[in-house]
């Protein structure tokens, strides 16, 4: 297994063994990328592009994909994913931090969710396919994908929403499409706590056998703005660590905003003695492999 710290602030943490860098967020703000680093670009979430044209956000029978719709899962203003202009745009500006990094992670490179987009051009493009609705997203999504990998020479990651099911009904996403352009794929499992490690096996067992490339979780340490209690403990993302290790991934990611809140995270996971004992018992070879990374943070916190 790999691990990696995936963190908002241009620098490396101590203890991993590959970094991502979120170069572009949702909010649209955008930091240059870093030789050194992976880069993690949000594709079609884009807050400033919603704010600079209005007639870009996608659209559907329940509502814009705006900030606030809450018919949705949408934490900002999501752009219809057919908008020709920024497609354009994402294009070059991938294939540029792909050049100056290590390369690229991509989410939200797909509609916003069940029911977009049905804006005018997509209404058009749909009816000129010929093709069913859910077919006409899977292929757009699709052939976006696949201009992206001609642009992107070095690593390219998809990374998907936590639902193995109905990706393709909510955002045009099938596993086996992008499979042929991903060389890895990286499921977003962020959550504000891991209380319940069972659903999260679960997952990580049902993403291993459904996808056709190496497959990476993200899991939540602290993001830009909370505070100690909003977050995970640390016994919970131990635990969680080793539950989805045993099912069989391939590496984790902890997100966090930067190397300091990964700092604390380790010096926290090293002081559950007790519990990195016990879970021992837990599995085999992967189990020792989140348990080893633990160990080997005790000269980083000593
Ligand atoms: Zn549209």
């Amino acid at each position: 297994m790999k691990f990696g710290a995936y963190v908002y602030e241009p620098e490396k943490a101590s203890g991993f063994d590959f970094h991502l860098l979120r170069v572009k967020i949702e909010t649209g703000a955008r930091i240059p990328p870093v030789q050194d680093m992976y880069s993690n670009i949000a594709v079609f979430a884009d807050n400033a592009a919603a704010r600079s044209h209005p007639d870009w956000i996608s659209q559907s029978p329940l509502g814009p994909a705006r900030m606030g719709n809450s018919n949705f899962n949408i934490y900002w203003s999501v752009v219809c994913a057919t908008q020709p202009e920024h497609r354009a745009e994402q294009l070059d500006y991938i294939e540029d931090v792909d050049r100056h990094s290590l390369g690229v992670w991509l989410n939200s490179q797909y509609f916003a969710d069940h029911g977009h987009c049905t804006c005018p051009r997509c209404k058009e493009l749909w009816r000129k396919s010929g093709l069913g609705w859910l077919e006409w997203r899977r292929k757009e999504v699709t052939d976006y994908i696949a201009q992206v990998r001609e642009r992107v020479k070095k690593e390219l990651v998809m990374c998907i929403q936590p639902d193995p099911v109905t990706a393709c009904e909510r955002y045009g996403v099938d596993f086996d499409d992008l499979a042929k352009y991903a060389d890895a794929f990286n499921v977003v499992m962020f959550s504000k706590n891991y209380a319940t490690p069972w659903y999260w096996e679960m997952l990580a067992r049902g993403f291993k056998k459904l996808l056709k490339k190496p497959v990476y979780i993200s899991l939540y340490v602290y993001g830009p703005g909370d505070t100690a209690k909003d977050v995970p403990s640390a016994s919970e993302l131990l635990t969680v660590s080793v539950r989805c290790a045993r099912a069989g991934i391939d590496g984790i990611l902890y997100l966090a905003s930067g190397p300091s809140q990964i700092r604390d995270f380790q010096k926290a996971a090293v002081d559950k003695v007790e519990l990195r004992e016990r879970l021992k018992s837990y599995g085999d070879q992967p189990v020792h492999e989140v348990l080893g990374l633990v160990k080997s943070w005790e000269k980083i916190v000593g």
